[in-house]
């Protein structure tokens, strides 16, 4: 599974950013339905929080919000969720884009594999690798 970062940078470009769902099926989600997209899993519960931590479990662990709302500890995916849906797409007091929101991920997000980089930057298409739905 490649990390949870990049899957959202490759993500952003096949949905349109849209709150509150992993995707609407029209096209749109939140960043969490931007990286499964991305990694090809089909999202069968687009409003079901589970669904992206079956694909990067780190995503259960508590932590702290990044933002200025205040020190309730939550799972890192509803820390994502929130983040997204009351920063990204709308702000009321603290602004976020999608860029700091990935930034702050990947300085949390576990270090799963080595690193595999491609050095010419040239997006191959044998990296969509099968999706093995693996249970927890
Ligand atoms: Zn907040």
């Amino acid at each position: 599974m490649i990390p949870l970062s990049e899957a959202m940078a490759l993500g952003r470009v096949l949905l349109k950013p849209k709150a509150m769902f992993l995707t609407d099926g029209e096209g749109s989600g939140c960043a969490l339905g931007m990286a499964l997209t991305a990694v090809g899993v089909k999202i069968e519960k687009p409003s079901f929080i589970e669904e992206p931590t079956i694909q990067w479990p780190w995503l259960k662990k508590s932590c702290e919000r990044p933002c200025s709302c205040g020190g309730s500890y939550c799972s890192y995916a509803q820390a994502i969720t929130h983040i997204f849906d009351d920063h990204v797409m709308k702000s009321y007091w603290e602004l976020w884009t999608l860029d700091q929101l990935i930034d702050w991920i990947k300085s949390v997000e576990p270090a799963e594999e080595p690193k595999r980089r491609k050095k010419n930057g040239h997006p191959s298409n044998a990296s969509l690798a099968t999706v093995e739905s693996e249970a927890r």
